[in-house]
């Protein structure tokens, strides 16, 4: 079974378009955050149009996995905590997002909600404690912000993670975290594209211009993960 992960694409068109195309040579594909970007020239309302036209396309071809970033939010909650409510609306037969989990296999996949505040923050706890207890085999998770201290959240001059992501891995112990959120971590001197926290292995494709963007393969057959960019391919091991 192969997982294609990418993340950050923020309206990067072409890229959506490569995603549609290669989607069917995997067995699911994951965006990990960020699918729009609040810096666009194009307004929220019609960059989400427009975005949810190429999620629902690509869902056809295979199943698809979205969590969101901090880009991605278009409404607040009572506490003027950024929610992404277009992602959760956009929710399909394989399109499964926000809040939501699917099993591949005996692979849990649970999709974590970028958190904003101590309310969306307690309500992705409340969904990661609800799931723990449904966990058959190994369990992996998207979240859009990568771990503190480790080389997937180096931006080259700071660490720029989520510490209470750390706390979260080293209670729950998940096999895989699907991350974004930092583009440059896996090209800058100190950063990567993996880690290991414990016995969890954390990801960040990271980003770059053009029409390809850099994207991770997780082969569970093979027990292999490879990461393509522009300028390099890297490959190891999860065994
Ligand atoms: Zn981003």
């Amino acid at each position: 079974m192969r997982l294609l992960v990418v993340s950050d694409l923020h309206f990067t068109l072409p890229q959506l378009d490569w995603l549609m195309k290669v989607a069917d040579r995997y067995d699911a594909v994951i965006i990990a955050g960020d699918l729009l970007d609040i810096a666009g020239t194009l307004p929220l309302g019609n960059q989400i149009l427009i975005i949810s036209k190429y999620l629902e396309r690509i869902s056809q071809k295979r199943s698809l996995l979205v969590c969101s970033g901090n880009h991605d939010g278009d409404s607040v909650n009572l506490q003027n905590e950024y929610i992404a409510t277009w992602l959760t609306q956009v929710r399909g037969d394989r399109l499964y997002v926000d809040g939501q989990s699917l099993e591949i296999g005996t692979q849990r996949m649970t999709i974590l909600p970028w958190w904003d505040g101590p309310e969306t923050r307690q309500k992705m706890e409340e969904f990661l404690e609800r799931e723990s207890r449904c966990v058959r085999g190994p369990w992996a998770w998207l979240h859009h912000a990568p771990p503190n201290g480790s080389p997937i959240s180096w931006t080259g001059k700071k660490d720029a993670g989520d510490p209470n992501l750390n706390r979260l891995i080293a209670q729950y112990r998940p096999t895989y975290v699907f991350c974004g959120h930092i583009h440059l971590s896996p090209f800058r001197s100190g950063g990567s594209w993996y880690d290991r926290l414990g016995d969890t292995w954390v990801f960040n494709p990271g980003k770059q211009i053009g029409e390809i963007p850099t994207y991770i393969i997780i082969d569970l057959t093979e027990n292999r993960a490879t990461w393509v960019s522009m300028d390099d391919t890297d490959s190891i091991s999860l065994a």
